[in-house]
């Protein structure tokens, strides 16, 4: 397997992934990756850890970040924020509220479930959040575990993804709203997988407008043609092409791994850049 030295998008239990911050940080630094971030959903609190655990790899860059799920009406927007205070007030309360929305919603995927015939509990599903945000990956695993699936996929495909009889569409942040956010707490922000957004192409002008850097454009195992398209988007916008792998934990059978996807130096490089012209500024 070949691996990058960049990795700009993982998560860890703070979220819906499976290892501690520490142990991402640890696991990545082993596989070679030189600059990384950690960017749980909509929250900041494995930040600390990871940055306590990279002092012990000194040739490891670790970028704060987050992942802020964002409601669109067609597709998925998800918004990266780099560099980003994550002990601003402001920002650790606005996530809190993000993460009580998607609790809301998750109970109501349970019992919609329920009504399927499908009976999960929503203790259980806590107890496989842990300390991290309630997800639908969190809903899956319940039903995995009671039988009720022949794969963890399955769930998403038959039941709670974006068609599921068992969907329910978060409320309320917009992708703009999203950049904006990471703005005011002086990370830089970056669209996410952005082929999962629908109509991209006006969307990346919008967000652009609001104080977007970058798109990711290396992932998912690099697709060549999506690689070559978002690149060139990214260009024609006079944005950062950034990437990584996504890494959740959980099935490393078809996750991509820490620093897989083949990220260039350069897309990390650009970022750092940036972060520092902006803090030079203020
Ligand atoms: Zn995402
Ligand atoms: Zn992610």
């Amino acid at each position: 397997m070949k691996v990058g030295e960049v990795d700009l998008h993982t998560h860890s239990i703070a979220s819906d992934g499976k290892l501690s911050p520490a142990d991402v940080v640890r696991k990545a630094a082993e596989l070679g990756v030189t600059v990384l971030s950690l960017c749980d959903h909509d929250s900041v609190d494995g930040i600390a850890e990871a940055i306590a655990a990279a002092r012990s790899f000194p040739q490891l860059t670790f970028i704060p970040g987050v992942e802020l799920s964002t409601d669109v009406p067609h597709g998925e927007v998800h918004i990266l924020g780099y560099f980003i205070d994550y002990t601003d007030a402001g920002l650790l309360a606005r996530l809190e509220t993000l993460r009580d929305s998607r609790i809301g919603r998750a109970r109501k995927m349970v019992e919609k479930l329920r009504k399927l015939g499908i009976n999960i509990e929503w203790k259980r599903v806590q107890e496989i959040a842990g300390s991290g945000a309630v997800g639908r990956p969190h809903v899956a695993q319940a039903m995995l575990e009671k039988g009720y699936l022949a794969s963890f996929q399955e769930a998403f495909v038959k039941y709670i993804g974006r068609d599921g009889p068992a969907y329910v569409e978060r409320e309320k942040i917009t992708p703009v709203e999203a950049v904006e956010l990471v703005v005011e707490v002086n990370g830089l922000p970056v669209m996410a997988h952005p082929l999962t957004a629908g109509d991209l192409e006006p969307m990346v002008g919008e967000l652009k407008a609001a104080g977007l850097v970058g798109l990711e454009a290396y992932y998912d195992a690099c697709p060549a043609e999506g690689v070559k398209r978002l690149v060139n988007l990214a260009r024609e916008h006079n944005l950062i092409a950034t990437g990584g792998s996504d890494f959740h934990g959980i099935d490393y059978s078809a996750e991509t791994m820490l620093g897989g996807s083949c990220v260039p130096v350069e897309s990390a490089e650009q970022l750092i850049a940036l972060a520092k012209q902006r803090n030079l500024k203020k």
